[in-house]
């Protein structure tokens, strides 16, 4: 278990420095997880793109070949296309983009970033549950795609050697949504719980935890007029719940 200690006498400049660290490493993440999940597309659009040359070049392409490659490269671009957006406005989050947004969404885009995420070698499966019919509500949408980003991927690291399953629930709650992400891992161990969610905490080996996937969620849960909750599911596994305002 390490953690950082910051010392300052000015505790509002702390404050500052820190919420700037934290957005800095939130974004941190969530581009790495771009250029990751990039490098799927653009392998397949340069891949296609020699495969029609050389067919081309070899008089060997029907049409309906060049239309099926032309189709591959197209889609690969979107899919680009859509992680690129998943970062704009995330490097301006003082300037909170609130719009109208669909939490089903903003999980099925979290999902999308993940997706081909390295984990351990036991599968882990993730399950959507989502109530039909839940009204949208108002959000930063990139920043919320970054609590349930932070959230499902420290839900993987949890699982990373035993494997298992992930459950992400939305439903309405009395004056708001719920998103709960569920693990079946060891869950949280009770002496770590008070700090969970100080910048710096990590139990994580050196390299692999950064300590600020958690701060940064609560920051951006808090600046929506929501809370994040943490707990240990009774059946096992850790349970964390976003509460956001209608
Ligand atoms: P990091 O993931 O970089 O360590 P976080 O702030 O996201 O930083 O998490 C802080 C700590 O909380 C983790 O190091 C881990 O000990 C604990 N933790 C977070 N999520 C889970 C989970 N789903 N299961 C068990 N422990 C967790």
């Amino acid at each position: 278990m390490s953690r950082t200690t910051v010392l300052a006498h000015d505790s509002a400049t702390l404050d500052e420095a820190l919420t700037r660290t934290e957005r800095l490493a939130g974004l941190g993440t969530l581009t790495a997880s771009i250029a990751h999940e990039l490098a799927n597309p653009l392998s397949i659009i340069t891949a296609t793109s020699a495969n029609l040359r050389t067919q081309a070049a070899e008089g060997k392409l029907t049409s309906a070949q060049l239309l099926d490659y032309l189709d591959i490269i197209e889609r690969s671009a979107w899919r680009g296309v859509r992680l690129i957006e998943a970062l704009r406005g995330y490097s301006h989050p003082d300037s909170q983009r609130k719009g109208l947004v669909r939490l089903e969404e903003i999980v099925d885009a979290a999902l999308t970033l993940i997706e081909h995420a390295p984990v351990g070698q036991e599968p882990i499966q993730i399950t959507m549950d989502v109530a039909p019919g839940l009204a949208p509500v108002a959000g930063d949408r990139n920043q919320l795609i970054q609590v349930l980003l932070n959230l499902l991927l420290n839900a993987q690291d949890a699982l990373a050697e035993q494997g298992g399953r992930v459950l992400v629930r939305v439903r309405a709650v009395g004056d708001g949504q719920t998103v709960e992400v569920r693990d079946t891992g060891p869950g949280l161990a009770p002496e770590i719980v008070p700090y969970l969610f100080q910048p710096f905490f990590t139990t994580k080996p050196r390299g692999q935890g950064t300590g600020l996937g958690l701060a940064v969620a609560r920051d951006i849960v808090r600046a929506h007029g929501g809370r994040l909750k943490a707990d240990n599911h009774p059946e096992g596994g850790a349970l964390f719940t976003v509460f956001l305002p209608a």
